[in-house]
């Protein structure tokens, strides 16, 4: 048997990391059991879906490396299908038209409320040997129901949740198609998994309540239902349900706030599973390891903190030339000319360390392509004591005779120390002032070796005001 899995969202504008996780693991699982992945685009709410959100999808999903190996399907292109399967199922007397106007369903279940009673459909149109149905009311347009299985249960096995069973009788006969003869959303979800050969259906915890009716349909139709996993839901850090109204980032967000995919995957993945107690693992490990009986059972909680750590790990991990590329786009929109400065990879080699997102990399490198400053008296009074002068002029003869090197650097810096009998904030922050008009700047001898020679040679003059 060909394992073959789906992530089937509703293209209905916002992608949050729950929601993605509902695509990885399927993905994985599929990966794991050299299988089929399909994505297929739950369209069918014209008012609410979007072509904007199909992109956001297809985008996220390929910037996490999670592409389809089938689709996308759109439902909205299946209509036909779903319109003949309806037919089969009206022709095979296992659903029905049901001429029930808004108005008595209404009345039906105000009367059921006020008993107490659970609301449901009171079968009236369903037809059954002997049974006289009403007449056709006039200009009426009927929906059609399923006709659910009258006794018994409906039972699977969960492959998180274990053994779940709902009783018939909980079920109402399902409308699947509306009077304007759309098909309902239930029911285009069964013709799908049954046509795609879905053997597994891992999703979200907040389709259990589904299941059941879609496995009554999935066997009218002659179908085997697949085996369904349904994870528990996502926490955001409050422990409420994660979602857009309650600040929820989507995968454009984390793209945007400089979160590299590996990151998000390898965080994603530890979000309702695990492997013994692995944290960092690549993704080839991940598609080795993922098996549905290390699903967790109880709802994964968002801990923005230890993405932002994985992030970090990524980022120190990362090939050099694929990070500065990164960061160039983000360097670019702050306004940073890369071209005009210090070689770039280099600038980014050096912030990464400290940096958990590409933006503080990018942030950081604003120091080494802004002009040379041009410090007014006063600020060189304010920052460069007379005392320290002849020190810093010391040093720029140093480095100008010195090998250009973050080593030789930090030797010359190391013998004027000795020579003038300072200590290293006493020369480090008037040199950052000198060359950078800010105290504030990495390791020096690292930054002035990346600045090159002559860029430093050039503002000390101009700070200490001498021409070489
Ligand atoms: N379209 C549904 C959703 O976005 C998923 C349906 C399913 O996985 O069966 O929640």
């Amino acid at each position: 048997m060909t394992i073959r899995t789906r992530f089937a969202p509703s293209p209905t504008g916002f992608i949050h990391l729950g929601n993605l996780r509902s695509a990885l693991y399927p993905w994985a699982f599929a990966q794991h059991h050299q299988g089929q992945f399909i994505l297929r685009i739950e369209d069918t709410d014209q008012a609410r879906s979007s072509l904007e959100s199909v992109e956001v999808i297809l985008e996220g999903l390929h910037w996490l490396g999670l592409d389809p190996d089938e689709g996308p399907i759109y439902q909205m292109q299946r209509l036909d299908r779903y319109q003949a399967v309806i037919q089969e199922l009206l022709n095979a007397g296992l659903a029905y038209r049901c001429y029930m106007s808004e108005l008595e369903l209404n009345s039906l279940r105000d009367e059921q409320v006020a008993n107490k009673e659970k609301p449901r459909y009171n079968g009236l149109w369903r037809p059954e040997p002997g049974k006289i149905l009403p007449e056709h009311p006039v200009g009426v347009s009927p929906v059609i129901r399923f006709k659910n299985p009258l006794g018994g249960s409906v039972a699977w096995q969960d492959a998180v949740k274990g053994l779940i069973e709902i009783s018939n009788e909980e079920l109402d006969d399902l409308v699947i198609a509306r009077s304007d003869g759309t098909p309902t959303y239930n029911f285009c979800v069964v013709v799908d998994d049954l046509d795609m050969q879905i053997t597994h259906v891992i999703r979200g915890d907040d389709h259990v309540n589904n299941t059941p009716r879609q496995i009554n349909i999935m066997r009218a139709l002659g179908g085997t239902p697949p085996v369904y996993a349904h994870l528990p839901t996502v926490l955001n850090e409050l422990g409420e349900k994660m979602s857009k109204r309650n600040g929820a980032m989507s995968v454009r967000d984390y793209q945007k706030a400089g979160y590299l995919p590996e990151a998000i995957l390898n965080y994603l993945a530890r979000l309702g599973w695990a492997h013994g107690d692995a944290e960092v693992f690549t993704k080839e490990q991940f598609v080795a390891w993922f098996e549905l009986a290390h699903l967790g059972r109880s709802p994964a909680q968002h801990n923005p903190e230890k993405l932002l750590w994985l992030n970090h790990h990524y980022i120190q991990q990362a090939d050099l030339t694929r990070l500065a590329e990164l960061v160039r786009s983000f360097a670019e929109e702050r306004g940073i000319d890369v071209h005009r400065g210090p070689n770039f990879e280099q600038v980014v080699g050096l912030l990464k360390d400290r940096a958990s997102t590409l933006i503080e990399i990018a942030d950081g490198a604003k120091l080494f392509y802004a002009p040379a400053p041009q410090h007014s008296a006063a600020q060189i009074a304010a920052h460069i004591p007379p005392t320290i002068k002849p020190a810093l002029s010391d040093l720029r003869h140093a480095i100008e005779g010195c090998e250009a090197s973050k080593e030789a650097y930090a030797a010359a810096i190391k013998a004027i120390l000795a020579q003038h009998q300072i200590k290293m904030p006493v020369l480090a922050m008037p040199l950052r002032y000198a060359l950078f008009a800010t105290t504030q700047t990495p390791a020096i001898d690292a930054v002035m070796a990346i600045m090159g020679r002559k860029a430093c040679i050039e503002r000390l003059d101009r700070a200490l005001g001498e021409s070489s």
